[in-house]
């Protein structure tokens, strides 16, 4: 049969029989294997990174649990804790790196303490690629008896201030290979699982649909063509245009699906992208900065050719089409709140020489972000 499952006995993760050893599908037995040797425990291959962290939660909680998360994030992130069953806390963020601090992440077990029973979980996030002290983090889970997940989609191949590769840290890791993460294959994912799960979860069998195929296929394609008319001020219209038609698929749109593969091209993608992570930060996602008057600076932007309309995050839990759903407690994070009317993103696709013009465009507005 072309599944396999998690064999629990034999005193560790293990694949007992395994989907790729029958040769056809040589890119994806690769990529799981190198991540399973990368990240040091089983590799599983997903049809995105939410439906990644989704089997990362079932393996190690209880239906039921809650899981504590970064109060500014992507809907991604709460649509894998609900379908697993589980609940969000969110915490407040700083705004240095946009991550949750030993400050903040205490909240839940102050005041009315409404919170403290069941958290039993902690997903690590490492916002637009700036990691968090994981040493503090560690202290903290242990205070509390909490599981650390790792979610890498701002950060594979970045290291925390200690010098360990984010990924290697927690009970499991989930990657994404979603359109503008840090490994893009326009979607697709993989979930780590580094210590002995609690339940026996299984992995992803079937083949990617034919549409979802074709749209990896042809997505560097695509991304070439634009990237060659941002000389001309065209790129991001023509995305605009394959974003429109569906073409391309923004990765918030990308639907969980714990049964679903990615297909060999991604998984072909996705491994050539981290052969070429070599140096601390490589993998870092994007540049921030907090401006006043945004609506004024992101016109300045777009009339000097620089389209950087589009910000992580709008919400503390974006898209904003999502959030309304999602009832989160803006009161617990005003931080967070705040920061979503302040913060741009630089994308990476423009050259260093585009951006440090654009930073002289921003610097008038600045108060707060970063630049290195
Ligand atoms: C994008 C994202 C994910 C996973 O997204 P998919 O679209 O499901 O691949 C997970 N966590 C964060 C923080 C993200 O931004």
């Amino acid at each position: 049969m072309n599944r396999y499952y998690l064999g629990l006995n034999a005193g560790g993760p293990k694949i007992s029989e395994c989907l790729f050893s029958k040769g056809k599908s040589q890119d994806l037995r690769e990529l799981s294997e190198y991540l399973a040797g990368r990240y040091g425990g089983t590799a599983m291959l997903c049809k995105n990174g939410r439906s990644a962290l989704c089997l990362a939660l079932k393996a190690y909680f209880d239906p039921g649990d809650k899981i504590i998360v970064n109060g500014f994030t992507c809907y991604a992130v709460y649509e894998a804790i609900m379908e697993a069953g589980m609940a969000p806390v969110f915490v407040d963020i700083n705004a240095r790196d946009l991550n949750f601090d030993e400050k903040t992440l205490e909240a839940p077990w102050k005041g009315a303490a409404v919170h403290a029973n069941r958290i039993k979980g902690i997903i690590v996030q490492n916002s637009l690629g700036n990691p968090v002290n994981m040493e503090m983090v560690e202290k903290f889970a242990k205070k509390h008896g909490l599981l650390i997940v790792e979610d890498l989609a701002h950060s594979a191949g970045v290291r925390y201030p200690d010098g360990r590769e984010i990924g290697t840290v927690g009970v499991a890791a989930a990657l994404s290979f979603g359109k503008d993460k840090s490994v893009n294959a326009i979607s697709g994912g993989a979930v780590i699982l580094r210590d002995t799960p609690k339940f026996e979860v299984e992995a992803p069998f079937k083949a990617p649909r034919l549409s979802d195929h074709l749209r990896a296929r042809f997505y560097p394609l695509f991304c070439g063509m634009c990237k060659r008319l941002n000389g001309i001020h065209l790129g991001g219209a023509l995305m605009k245009f394959f974003l429109l038609v569906h073409w391309v698929e923004k990765s918030a749109d990308n639907k969980l699906d714990l049964e679903r593969l990615p297909s060999k091209f991604q998984a072909k993608l996705a491994l050539s992208q981290f052969k070429k992570f070599r140096h601390r930060g490589e993998g870092k996602l994007r540049e921030f900065y907090l401006v006043k008057n945004r609506a004024e600076v992101l016109k300045k932007l777009r009339d000097n050719g620089y389209f950087f309309d589009s910000f992580w995050y709008e919400k503390p839990v974006s898209p904003a089409r999502y959030y309304k759903e999602v009832k989160f407690p803006e009161k617990d994070c005003p931080v967070s709140v705040e920061i979503t009317k302040e913060i741009i993103n630089f994308p990476k696709y423009y050259s260093e020489k585009e951006l440090a013009a654009a930073r002289e465009i921003i610097k008038p507005y600045l108060i707060g972000g970063q630049n290195d």
